[in-house]
């Protein structure tokens, strides 16, 4: 029922594509992700609170209709309805009931607690289309309680030696997940690059609770204080050895990401500390997911899909791979 084309993913029955990478007439959009959510198409269906990120992101002036969780409508001839997926705000699994049965595009997914999104919730479905982006066994996550101890005693540990701690993350998800986890575990003030305080309102928008966060620099260009030794930055990937971080002084920097779980990916990159950290399920939970779903047919898209796939064949499930125009990192944004 759904189709690969050079767009990306589509249902001729409804005669709709989901997170196309090209112009299309209509787009369902499973989350805000720049993976996901590719300007110049015709019309976008999405629920609110990733409709409010997408206006940032794609321009105010798109057309977009909003959907909320749960609540079906009908879109060509086939009935469509949004559930939560718990990766970003606002992200969702979109189930398609058509007449050969019941599909679900599950877009990115994760399982762990995060206070800033809605969780996921598993949709029975004959298909399910799933991400596979850490779909190795290799890639398990810790509790999200002992990530935080490690970051705030390493925090600790710069601050006694007058050294900034600066934690590069993406911008939408990851930013706003850390900062609310955060506050729970210290009142201490965050500073974050002027790149990240946008989405940090959108996310304040829509009712998130966010601490505030000081931005390093302020309007009119001057530095927030005079030294940050002490502080904690956090900063996208993209400013990274740019003349921004010369303000900062010294520092010690680190990643966080599910990509961390792997020693030779840190050490190649050269962070000094890697949080292993994902707003993308881990194997177990992978596979939890799709037992839940209680799928008999699964497509694995995204990162590690021939692995997944090859591993749900040998469990007897019916299992191939979806190819996307961006194989490679998580969420790029
Ligand atoms: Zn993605
Ligand atoms: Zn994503």
């Amino acid at each position: 029922m759904l189709k690969e084309t050079a767009q990306g993913l589509y249902c001729p029955a409804g005669d709709f594509h989901i997170d196309p990478w090209e112009p299309v007439e209509r787009a369902l959009i499973t989350h805000a992700h720049g993976d996901h959510a590719r300007p110049g198409s015709a019309a976008y269906l999405c629920t609110p609170h990733t409709a409010g990120l997408l206006r940032r992101r794609l321009g105010a002036d798109i057309t977009l209709q909003t959907i909320d969780y749960g609540v079906p409508l009908a879109v060509g001839g086939v009935n469509v309805s949004f559930h939560p997926a718990g990766h970003v705000l606002g992200s969702a699994q979109i189930r398609i009931d058509a007449s050969e049965g019941v599909w679900v595009v599950g877009g990115d997914y994760k399982r762990a607690p995060d206070p800033t999104c809605v969780p996921f919730e598993p949709v029975r479905c004959d298909t399910f289309i799933t991400e596979s982006t850490f779909g190795l066994p290799l890639y398990r996550w810790d509790d999200t309680a002992l990530v935080l101890r490690d970051i705030t005693s390493w925090w600790d540990a710069n601050r006694e030696a007058g050294r900034a701690s600066v934690i590069f993350c993406y911008t939408l998800g990851k930013a706003q997940r850390l900062l609310a986890e955060l506050s729970s575990v210290t009142d201490r003030p965050v500073y974050a690059h002027g790149m990240m305080l946008g989405m940090m309102d959108a996310y304040r928008e829509a009712g998130v609770s966010l601490p505030p966060v000081k931005p390093v620099i302020e309007a009119g260009g001057r530095s927030n204080r005079a030294t940050f030794a002490g502080e904690l930055v956090l900063a996208p990937l993209s400013a990274r050895g740019t003349p921004w971080m010369r303000r900062l002084g010294t520092i010690s920097d680190a990643f966080a990401s599910g990509l961390m779980r792997v020693r030779g990916v840190r050490r190649q990159r050269a962070y000094d500390r890697g949080f292993v950290i994902s707003d993308h399920a881990d194997w177990p939970a992978l596979l939890a997911t799709i037992a839940e779903t209680g799928a008999s047919r699964v497509l694995a898209t995204h990162g590690y899909a021939e692995p997944l796939a090859r591993h749900l064949r040998a469990q007897g499930l019916d299992s191939g791979v979806i190819r996307t125009a961006w194989e490679g990192e998580p969420g790029s944004e």
